[in-house]
Order: C-alpha cells, then sequence, then structure tokens
C-alpha cells in the first residue's frame, strides 16, 4: 500500500462534503482497444521530466509517442502554474544543461522567461511555456496524444507490452519497446505492479496557484529569485496574515510566496494548501472543492489589508491544483538524504540537485528548508526498477527518501532526470538492451556532449 493516509473519520467528512462515497460494490467492464501506433519509445505525461524526456529519445533517433491527459504540455507548471522553474545554477555555477536549459532559452528568446541569477531561478510565462515545449517536441517529430489519459498497461515476461489510453472516441492501446512513467504520480509504474515506498508520514500537502493582476510588484522584492540561501517566502505578510487568522476565520496557508510572470503587475501565488492524497479522487475533488473557495478569501484579504494589493484582481485559478508529493518507487537504488547532502558523486550520476531539502509539512503551514553546501548528484539506479526490463521513471515519482525527494522534485532538476532517461531508453532501443544494462559510460558521455554537468 502507499503512504500515509489521513483518518478514517475526516475521509467520511469528505466523503459526505463531496457527496456518496461509494460502495464496495465491484463491476466489470470490458472494452476493446484500438491498437494506435508502435514506437521505441512511449512517454506518459508531458510535464517538465516527459516532455524533455520525448525530445532527448527523439533526438537519439528513436520513434517517439507522448501521451498526456491535458491540450497542453508543461505539467505543474502549465496546467498548475507552479513558479518558478527551481534551480539550474547552485552559487552561480550552472549545474543543470543540455536539452533543459536549451529550452529555457527558446522561452527567453520568445520573451517568455527571465533568469534570476546566480540560483538559475526561471520566472516564465505559463503561455510561452506551453508552446516552446510543443515545438520542440513536434520539431523531433515526437508523435502526441493529446487529451489522453493514461488508464493502464500490459506486462509480459518482465517488460510493458502496451499502454492503454482513454480518449474521448474510445480506448486506445500504444505499442512500445521502452516506456517512461512521467505521469508524476507513477501511474505507469502502480499500474505495471512496481512496488512503492512508504515514508511513513503524511504526504506534503497540495496546493492551488493562482494568478493575481493589478499587483504593485515594484514594491514586493521577493517576487525575483535571486539570491542563494533565503527562503523566499514574504514574512512580513506571513506575520500579518497569522494575525488577521486569530481574528477571523482564515483557511490554512502556506509562505506566501509569489513569483514574477514576465508581465507587468502580475504573479502567481503559492499559499493554499490542504492535506489530500492525489491518487484518490474522493480526496482529489473534496481539495479541489476547498482550495477554489480558499483563493477567494485570500483574495480578498489580501485586497483589503495590503497595499500592494489593494487593485488586486484575480486573473485566474491553475487548471489544477498543484501536488508536491504522492507515489514513490522503490527503485533499484533509493537515493537518500545523507547520500544527497553530502553531494555523493556516483559513477552513475545523470543529473543535478540544486534546490533546499524542502519540506511542507503535511497539516498545517510548517516548512522544513535546509539549503545544500553543494549540489547533489542523482543516479541513473535511481530511474529503474528491478521489476521491469523497459521502464524508466524519471519524474517526481523517482526513488529517493523523504529527504532527497524533498530537493530533487523541483523542475529543472526532474527535466535533468528526463533528458537522461529518454537518452537511455533510445540507447537501449539501439542495442536491445533492458534498461537494467544500459551502457552508462557512453550515456553519461552523451549527457556530457549535450551539456549536462554530471
Ligand atoms: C505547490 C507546489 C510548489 C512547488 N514549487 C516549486 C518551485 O518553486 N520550483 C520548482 O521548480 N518546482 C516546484 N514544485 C515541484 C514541481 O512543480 C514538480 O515536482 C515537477 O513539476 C514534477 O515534474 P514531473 O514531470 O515529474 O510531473 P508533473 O509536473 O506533475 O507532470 C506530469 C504530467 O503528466 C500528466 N499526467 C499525469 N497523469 C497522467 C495520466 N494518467 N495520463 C496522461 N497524462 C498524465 C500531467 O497532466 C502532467 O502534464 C512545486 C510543486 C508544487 C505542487
Amino acid at each position: 500500500m502507499m503512504r500515509a493516509c489521513p483518518a478514517e473519520e475526516k475521509k467520511n467528512t469528505q466523503a459526505e462534503q463531496c457527496g456518496e462515497a461509494g460502495t464496495m460494490e465491484e463491476l466489470r467492464f470490458e472494452q476493446k482497444a484500438v491498437v494506435a501506433g508502435e514506437y521505441d519509445a512511449v512517454i506518459c505525461g508531458g510535464g517538465p521530466s516527459g516532455f524533455i524526456a520525448a525530445t532527448a529519445a527523439a533526438r537519439m533517433g528513436a520513434k517517439v509517442a507522448l501521451i498526456e491527459q491535458y491540450g497542453f504540455l508543461g505539467g505543474m507548471a502549465t496546467a498548475g502554474y507552479v513558479a518558478p522553474i527551481s534551480e539550474f545554477c547552485y552559487n552561480g555555477r550552472k549545474v543543470i544543461g543540455g536539452l533543459p536549459w536549451e529550452f529555457i532559452e527558446d522561452m527567453e528568446k520568445a520573451g517568455g522567461a527571465l533568469v534570476e541569477k546566480p540560483l538559475g531561478n526561471v520566472s516564465f510565462s505559463p503561455e510561452v511555456y506551453k508552446i516552446c515545449a510543443q515545438r520542440m517536441v513536434r520539431k523531433e517529430n515526437v508523435t502526441l496524444y493529446l487529451h489522453a489519459l493514461f488508464c493502464g498497461c500490459r506486462k509480459e515476461d518482465g517488460r510493458i507490452t502496451e499502454v492503454f489510453m482513454q480518449c474521448k472516441d474510445g480506448l486506445k492501446a500504444v505499442r512500445g519497446r521502452y516506456f517512461l512513467d512521467c505521469t508524476g504520480d507513477g501511474d505507469l509504474s502502480a499500474s505495471a505492479g512496481i512496488p512503492m515506498q512508504d515514508y511513513g508520514e503524511p504526504l506534503q500537502p497540495a496546493s492551488l496557484y493562482f494568478c493575481l493582476g493589478g499587483v504593485d510588484t515594484d514594491s514586493l522584492p521577493k517576487v525575483h529569485h535571486r539570491e542563494q540561501g533565503i527562503n523566499y517566502h514574504m514574512e512580513d505578510l506571513r506575520e500579518k496574515l497569522t494575525e488577521i487568522g486569530k481574528k477571523e476565520k482564515l483557511p490554512v496557508f502556506g509562505g506566501p510566496w509569489m513569483c514574477w510572470t514576465t508581465m507587468p503587475g502580475t504573479v502567481l501565488v503559492n499559499m493554499t494548501r490542504t492535506e489530500a492524497d492525489f491518487t484518490d479522487e474522493r480526496e482529489e475533488t473534496r481539495a479541489e472543492l476547498e482550495l477554489h473557495e480558499d483563493v477567494f478569501t485570500f483574495v480578498k484579504t489580501l485586497r483589503e489589508n495590503f497595499e500592494p494589493f489593494r487593485n488586486a484582481y484575480l486573473i485566474s485559478t491553475a487548471v489544477q491544483t498543484g501536488v508536491r508529493e504522492t507515489r514513490h518507487i522503490r527503485g533499484v537504488h533509493i537515493l537518500t538524504g545523507e547520500e544527497y547532502l553530502s553531494a555523493y558523486h556516483f559513477e552513475d550520476a545523470v543529473s543535478r540537485g540544486a534546490h533546499p531539502v524542502d519540506i511542507h509539512a503535511g497539516g498545517g503551514s510548517g516548512q522544513r528548508c535546509e539549503f545544500l553546501k553543494e549540489a547533489a548528484y542523482i543516479p541513473y539506479r535511481s530511474l529503474i526498477t528491478k521489476e521491469c526490463r523497459n521502464l524508466l521513471v524519471p519524474g517526481r515519482s523517482f526513488s529517493a527518501d523523504r529527504v532527497a525527494f524533498a530537493s530533487a522534485r523541483v523542475q529543472a532538476s526532474v527535466m535533468g532526470l528526463g533528458q537522461a532517461a529518454g537518452c537511455a531508453a533510445a540507447m537501449c532501443a539501439e542495442k536491445q538492451a533492458d534498461v537494467q544494462d544500459v551502457d552508462i559510460v557512453s550515456l553519461r558521455s552523451t549527457l556530457t556532449g549535450w551539456g549536462a554537468v554530471i
């Protein structure tokens, strides 16, 4: 079973709030699937890890399919408004290079990104992100399946043979030689029976971002992320909100953190939060309903109590609540906090991490934030499992313990993992090798050639 889940009592209340909780009755529902295509590499999930992985595999000459549930790419960055993209540099030194950085340069050229030095955090326009990501994969002839929800797989002899996706025009199957789980939630891995870790602690909370216009951003320096070793939450705002919360009922909040979008007076706000398991539909429904209410409360509170927000207005909420944490696979190697914090240099290192260990309290507004003394390394063995010969898991459900995960989960790092996994899948396809037998020297040398700093 997965990890800690909220008390049964709370679940019952949630179920009441959201309608019927369902019965234990089960029905069988059979459907035929049309085979949509056959590929060297099939990537499930078009977020930061997925679209970079697809680009990498295709650039290596593989025939690639990318399956995404929304009508656009970018995952949490675009559907969740999660900003900034953290972190490409450590103390001014670039630690994530290659295709992820190429993507940032594309966004800069399109006028939709601002790289904040020395951290290499990137403020961006979600719309420019979407267009640059789709251009990047299309340039490499990746076949896109959009509005396609991955819903299961078939496995034979330790290999996944097909994945299934629910589309408006019915159930479809995609055949592949190698599969990448970039759903963030480990949907493909769970479906393939890969064992999951249980951290034995509540999940980090989920947060619905919202976009505000009409903000006096000049008086809010922390909408830029330019200093090493500081937490970008707005302390003064936090203190005043805490005071207000003593007099009137305010929803639980985090931060608040705000990030500029490259559009004048516009910020993406991260302050709502709730404890919820986003692999459980009842909890997802409850969380979305609750957080949409909370956004309206916070916008009103900000407007009425804080000068820079006096003329602020709500432009939009994110398409979906931001999910920090769900499933974590138990890979060939579980990257530990000790290895991570000591920047242990693995022989099979394929990406880096420079973001602090950033653990948000499951309940309440607390946060543990520990800054790194050196940029960490992430090994290839944390992207593969013992159980499956053709599966790679480069997204935030890769194999790490609670501490290492809490830093490596950020976007630049998972883009680096996507780059490595896409490249590895293409190399394995060429040699007909299992993912456990990839030529690691050749993989690292290709990645370094692309600009990875590993
Ligand atoms: C509140 C919050 C604050 C954060 N703050 C920061 C920050 O400041 N800086 C930073 O860099 N990172 C931050 N992160 C972390 C970061 O956003 C994620 O860890 C990162 O986006 C993970 O990338 P991914 O590709 O693994 O998954 P995701 O970004 O989750 O992308 C997964 C993709 O797969 C798709 N998908 C999922 N399931 C299916 C399915 N069944 N079928 C088809 N498609 C599917 C999704 O639609 C999505 O496009 C934050 C996250 C949250 C939630």
